[in-house]
């Protein structure tokens, strides 16, 4: 292949993940970080199978899963009354593998470690893409001042607010606020913790074990958007302290300054295309969702696989690659982003007692096998052949 060269805007999942992905595949990979020191900020994750089979294609699955815990699963109500849970071993009779727990720092380091430390650039914050017919163009701000690469292909990774997605599709709506508002860290607590969600009346509370004595939670509420008090932990607290164990013992074992605050925004107006000329976008940039279904990196991870995986041949043909890539990539992440928006308003924003009574009492009646039947349909994805 002659010399194919990529810049990835971000060093998120997402944009070291495609980097690794085409790197893999012979491209000569850049990657623009605006920050000064590459890293993830957010606790912890769980990974499904799909994101975990993104990863061993990229090579890394091992990796991965030696630094998390297995989390398959259940849902409960505040009191701790099991609504529905998932057996682990038939997760990995259908599935193949567990859920993962993974600290994001982990997962981020992985893939870091995994690339050629001169391929990434930080510090570089991206004020301009432009796209031609043979190449495209990025004019980023570094520490020397402002420069301009010229690529065959240039990967948009820049997260909910991406400024590559703005410039290209300049009148598509911005991402909108979804209602609620999370709370969440990674925290050390030796006690065993089952993975779960718990829902309560426009309310939710998350934990999920990351292995090596950590657990990473979190809490979502219905909230009107920009909310901050003055002690967020003190807040959480109130809100969640007469939860079921170990809930209270959870955000007792929380050191202040930890948690961290996010009003949640999605792409409520899905992006008419992936593709742009030379230009692709991925992850949160392409279809940022709410977290309710835990697929936002995994979706991410499969976008870097596939644009791996149909840019194989190089910069010749990249316009076909690239409209593969939108049709691979487009309806199935598209469809998983309402899907999350829709479990989200069924489960943590759900507020009426009554709509409540009913959706607890379906659930419990679901057997476990349906319940897992249901998660397969958005788990349960392969890496392209080849
Ligand atoms: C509360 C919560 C819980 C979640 N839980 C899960 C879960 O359990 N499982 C799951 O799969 N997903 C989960 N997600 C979603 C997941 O975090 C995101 O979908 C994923 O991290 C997106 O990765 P990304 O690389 O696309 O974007 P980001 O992580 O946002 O990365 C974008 C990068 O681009 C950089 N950047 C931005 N603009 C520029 C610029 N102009 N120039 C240069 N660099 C720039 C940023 O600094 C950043 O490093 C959750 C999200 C939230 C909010």
């Amino acid at each position: 292949m002659a010399d194919a060269h990529a810049v990835v805007v971000g060093a998120g999942i997402g944009g070291l993940s495609a980097a690794l992905a085409l790197h893999r595949h012979g491209w000569r990979v850049t990657v623009l970080e605006r920050a000064a020191e590459p890293r993830e900020v957010g606790a912890g994750l769980t990974l499904m199978a799909n994101a975990l089979r993104g990863l061993d294609a990229l090579g890394l699955g091992p990796a991965v899963r030696r630094g998390g815990a297995e989390a398959p699963g259940g849902i409960r109500d505040r009191h701790g009354r099991w609504l529905s849970r998932v057996d682990g071993a038939e997760m990995i009779r259908q599935l193949g593998t567990t859920a993962l727990g993974v600290h994001r720092t982990t997962l981020h380091r992985t893939l870091r470690e995994a690339l050629p430390a001169s391929v990434l650039r930080t510090s570089a914050e991206v004020e301009h893409v432009e796209s031609g017919p043979d190449h495209a163009e990025v004019r980023f701000r570094g520490p020397a001042g402002s420069q301009t690469l010229t690529a065959d292909l240039v990967v948009g990774a820049d997260g909910l607010r991406s400024r590559v997605r703005a410039q290209l599709w300049p009148r598509h709506p911005a991402p909108e606020y979804a209602g609620s508002t999370a709370w969440r860290a990674a925290i050390v607590f030796p006690d065993p913790v089952p993975a779960a969600i718990s829902w309560g009346p426009g309310a939710e509370f998350g934990m999920v074990p990351l292995g090596d004595g950590q657990v990473y939670w979190y809490g979502a509420v219905n909230a009107p958007p920009g909310g901050h008090a003055p002690d967020e932990l003190a807040a959480l607290r109130e809100r969640f302290g007469d939860w079921h164990a170990p809930i209270p013992a959870l955000l007792a074992a929380t050191p202040p300054g930890v948690v961290l605050r996010n009003d949640i925004h999605h792409l409520a107006v899905p992006l008419p295309s992936y593709v742009r000329g030379r230009v692709a976008l991925l992850g949160d940039a392409a279809h940022a969702m709410t977290p309710n279904l835990g697929q936002g990196a995994g979706q991410a991870i499969e976008d870097a696989v596939v644009l791996g995986a149909v840019c194989a041949g190089g910069a010749d043909g990249l316009p076909a690659a690239l409209a593969a890539y939108d049709e691979q990539r487009r309806p199935r992440s598209q469809a998983i982003a309402r899907a999350a928006f829709r479990a989200g308003r069924y489960g943590q924003q759900l507020r009426n007692p009554l709509a409540i009574a009913v959706r607890d009492s379906a659930l419990r009646l679901t057997p476990g096998r349906a319940a897992l039947r249901g998660m397969a349909r958005y788990a349960d994805w392969s890496p392209p052949a080849g």
